[in-house]
């Protein structure tokens, strides 16, 4: 696969552009993430023409629709980055991005309770970094974290699955248009889609299952909607157990009643939380292997992401 295109704060790339000439290098996405990954990285407050060092900022106001505002002088540079937040976005389109990495906590590129002080001098972790907030709204669909999200491996899990399916979903879309494109997606999506939304697993059926009957742009638009909507939802030991009963069907009749007994006990230990799924996963890859199921073979959900970020591997 070629890397993905992520875009990202750039100072968790180690460049020195906070207000104190610092920055907020973050190993896990430059030495681990980043070889599976090209980062476009944004720095909202540099870029709209600040210096380094610069006066720190905060949000103020109301939550809903704070200002930037410097914290000693006072000087309001809401419209200054506005502006040119919009016009970044629009540019940002060329670049195809899969998602972003948020710097957490910013004023400009925190995207999620970031605090902001009332008239009082009192904050509300309730705001949004103001380049955040004009990003996610005009790429709703894409996969969004901040790097403080990204330490707990749920979150991280969840998030890199999104980046890598949508990366393939789109190396997909460079094949000649067709429906069969969708179809075969699909196909080999159903189960990772099943982990996070059994509500999802059964509408995209449906709607694939109807292809013919839709004009095809529409087709890959409610598609991919759905898609990206689905593993938003997180994932959960009950939905995996269920998805690791599901695809246990698929050997029946091959496996012999010790290896029966044997996953069975593996996956019940992975429901209870005293294994991680890489468990009953690696032995389910085994029995693929081992019995040649060619549709077990092409199922995502057995090889999500490279093994290398040592996902699905937390209890
Ligand atoms: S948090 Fe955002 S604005 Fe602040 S230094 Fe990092 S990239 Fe620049």
């Amino acid at each position: 696969m070629e890397k993905i295109k992520l875009g990202i704060s750039t100072c968790l790339l180690g460049e020195n552009v906070r207000y104190d000439g610092g920055h907020k290098l973050d190993r896990f996405l430059t030495d681990t993430l980043g070889q599976y990954v090209e980062y476009v990285p944004v720095c909202p407050e540099v870029e709209c023409g600040l210096p380094i060092p610069r006066e720190s900022m905060h949000l103020e106001g109301n939550p809903d629709s704070p200002r930037l505002v410097t914290i000693r002088t006072k000087q309001d540079m809401t419209d200054r980055m506005v502006q040119w937040a919009r016009n970044r976005v629009s540019a940002l389109v060329k670049e195809d991005l899969c998602g972003f990495i948020f710097k957490s906590d910013s004023p400009s590129s925190g995207m999620e309770r970031v605090k902001v002080y009332n008239e009082k001098g009192m904050p509300v972790k309730r705001g949004v970094g103001m380049f955040a907030s004009i990003f996610m709204e005009h790429f709703p669909l894409l996969p969004v974290e901040d790097e403080g999200r990204l330490h707990d491996p749920n979150l991280r899990e969840n998030f890199i699955e999104r980046i890598f399916t949508l990366k393939r979903w789109r190396q997909a879309l460079t094949k000649k248009e067709s429906r069969g494109i969708v179809v075969d997606f699909h196909t080999k999506h159903k189960l990772l889609i099943l982990s996070h939304s059994p509500r999802h697993y059964q509408t995209m059926g449906k709607l694939v299952a109807k292809a013919r009957d839709l004009p095809l742009k529409e087709l890959y638009q409610k598609y991919q909607t759905l898609l990206m909507e689905s593993l938003y939802l997180k994932t959960s030991p009950k939905k995996n157990t269920n998805v690791l009963q599901h695809l246990m069907g698929y050997f029946k009749e091959q496996l012999s009643s010790d290896e029966k007994k044997e996953l069975l006990e593996v996956i019940d230990h992975y429901r209870k939380g005293y294994i991680p799924l890489v468990v009953p996963i690696t032995l389910v890859n085994h029995y693929v292997r081992k019995y040649d199921q060619p549709y077990l073979k092409e199922q995502i959900y057995l090889h999500p992401h490279p093994l290398e970020l040592q996902l699905r591997n937390h209890v």
